[in-house]
């Protein structure tokens, strides 16, 4: 019996790393809608309609029909990776550059819908594990397992910042540390769909786990 698994929580808590082991021990397929967010992001940035001093929020919701999103699996590493209109861009919106504008744009109620729309429609089938902000309040307040991931601000600049460093970006820990808590507080913030723990949501607060301590108690949970 396939089920829907919904995880949310702060940014850099961990989610899409249980999320991919949770997809690929249970042969689910796995979806990362913060990709989806940051992909409109890039095209916003592209086309110059959001900066530091400036967001044309009316051009990118006239221009939401033209963009398309969907993710292809990577033949030699088998993770899903984004595509927006045709074109892989999975490196270029995990940068900082895109981390700063995309709470910006995540909380314009026009993206939203449009992406909680496809999100529903890829989880029709069950068997799904997707992670965001709004999964089990909003995308799917019915799936069977939640999880509400979180861990202390300076824990999770910690493990973004090595990352960013791992594939060569030229990131302070500083400013990775600010964009963690900058992007938290939008999102919690926000008007449409805030960052909340649903209800029935189990809250995991992993500061003190290890990978696999965290990854045995959750498929304990994902297979009861
Ligand atoms: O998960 P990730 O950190 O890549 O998400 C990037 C941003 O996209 C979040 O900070 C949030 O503003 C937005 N987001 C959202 N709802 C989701 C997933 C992401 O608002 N379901």
């Amino acid at each position: 019996n396939k089920i829907i698994i919904a995880i949310d929580g702060h940014s850099s808590t961990g989610k899409s790393t249980v999320a991919k082991q949770l997809a690929k021990a249970l042969h689910y397929i796995y979806v990362d809608t913060g990709a989806m967010y940051r992909a409109v992001t890039l095209y916003a940035m592209r086309k110059g309609y959001i900066d530091v001093d400036h967001f044309d929020v009316r051009a990118l919701e006239s221009e939401l029909p033209l963009i398309r999103i969907r993710f292809e699996r990577n033949a030699n590493n088998g993770l899903a990776e984004v595509i927006l209109n045709d074109e892989n861009i999975e490196k270029e919106i995990r940068g900082l550059s895109v981390s700063r504008h995309v709470s910006k744009i995540a909380a314009v109620s026009a993206v939203r819908k449009k992406l909680v729309e496809q999100q529903q429609e890829m989880g029709k089938d069950k068997g799904i594990v997707m992670d965001g902000r709004d999964i089990g309040t909003v995308v799917f307040p019915n799936a069977e397992l939640k999880l509400f991931m979180t861990a202390t601000a300076k824990d999770r600049a910690e493990r973004r910042y090595l990352e960013l460093k791992e594939r060569g970006d030229d990131v302070s820990y500083e400013d990775v540390l600010k964009n963690v808590v900058n992007r938290d507080h939008i999102d919690s913030t926000r008007k449409d769909s805030p960052l909340r723990k649903a209800s029935d949501a189990i809250k995991i607060d992993n500061s003190n786990l290890t990978l696999d301590q965290q990854f045995e108690q959750i498929l304990i949970l994902a297979q009861t």
